[in-house]
């Protein structure tokens, strides 16, 4: 694996590669990698024959109070278990290097940003629009993978690359988990081991919203009580927002129908620790 840390280079690399007929598969992260990240080079494989990770902490994707300064770092771990799935590219730019000094402009995407992470993360997702944009002229992907994990970054994502036209297809991978149900992220270090114990309880949370639609309920504020209720048994949380939408629209209807996808969406506060989940589920 090679750590490129300039654009022209990577960009050099890259155009040489598509010159060989060889199609590029792009991972966007921020580091710190887990089964998560892990599972989403592997999944690349499949889609072409070099992969480029990217790791880059997108300082314009944290609001002011957020952890950017916090957010955990650990670059030769990374190196190595990047290297581990078969990665062939770690694009891992200095700060500078994205953000120079004199840097005006701002990729604003207007559909799926006025509601959920849009809305308590103000900014945020202009933050992710604009480094997703600068990585994709840096890396050239015909295919790039992101995660369910964050289910409204993947549609603001697939938004831009419709509404901008970029040449790149989007696969979203699924959830990976820790064996209580956790969803993995980055972020799950900063828990206490009295917070880690019931952490869990999210995805407990969510999956009795998907019980309840499997038997039958349709009414969107009666399965959003039934998630609320779960997680308001335990005084850790501090919940954010519980929303059930539709997962193409992200719309709030007030009845769901036969064979509409949902998403089931939870974001909470453990201390200081944001953690945020969500479930698919097709109505039956
Ligand atoms: P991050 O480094 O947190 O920005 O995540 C980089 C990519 O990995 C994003 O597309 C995430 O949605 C995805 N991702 C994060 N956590 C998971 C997980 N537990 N399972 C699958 N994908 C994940």
């Amino acid at each position: 694996m090679i750590v490129v840390e300039k654009v022209k280079e990577m960009q050099k690399i890259v155009d040489s590669h598509k010159k060989d007929g060889k199609r590029i598969v792009c991972v966007p992260t921020m580091g710190y990698f887990h089964k998560g990240h892990l599972s989403l080079m592997e999944l690349a494989r499949d889609y072409g024959e070099i992969v480029v990770a990217t790791l880059f902490v997108n300082p314009t994707q944290f609001g002011p109070n957020e952890d950017f300064e916090r957010y955990p770092r650990n670059f030769q771990r990374d190196l190595e278990l990047a290297q581990s799935v078969g990665v062939d590219y770690l694009f891992a730019p200095h700060i500078e290097e994205m953000y120079p000094d004199n840097f005006f402009t701002k990729v604003v995407v207007g559909k799926f940003t006025d509601k959920f992470e849009g809305v308590k993360r103000p900014g945020h997702f202009d933050g992710v629009a604009t480094i997703v944009t600068k990585l994709f002229n840096a890396t050239k992907p015909d295919t790039a993978i992101f995660g369910q994990k964050d289910f409204q970054q993947a549609l603001v994502v697939k938004q831009l690359v419709k509404e901008l036209l970029f040449d790149i297809k989007i696969v979203v991978a699924p959830i990976v988990r820790e064996p209580d149900g956790l969803a993995m992220s980055s972020r799950n270090v900063y828990l206490s081991e009295e917070e880690r114990k019931v952490a869990p309880k999210i995805y407990e949370a969510l999956n009795l919203g998907i019980k309840a639609i499997q038997n039958g309920e349709r009414m969107r504020k009666r399965i959003t009580s039934i998630v609320l209720q779960h997680l308001r048994q335990f005084r850790e949380f501090y919940i954010d927002y519980v929303a059930v939408v539709d997962s193409e629209t992200l719309e709030e209807p007030e009845e769901f129908m036969t064979g509409q996808s949902v998403v089931i969406l939870v974001a909470v506060y453990l201390g200081k620790t944001r953690l945020i989940d969500n479930v698919l589920v097709t109505v039956p």
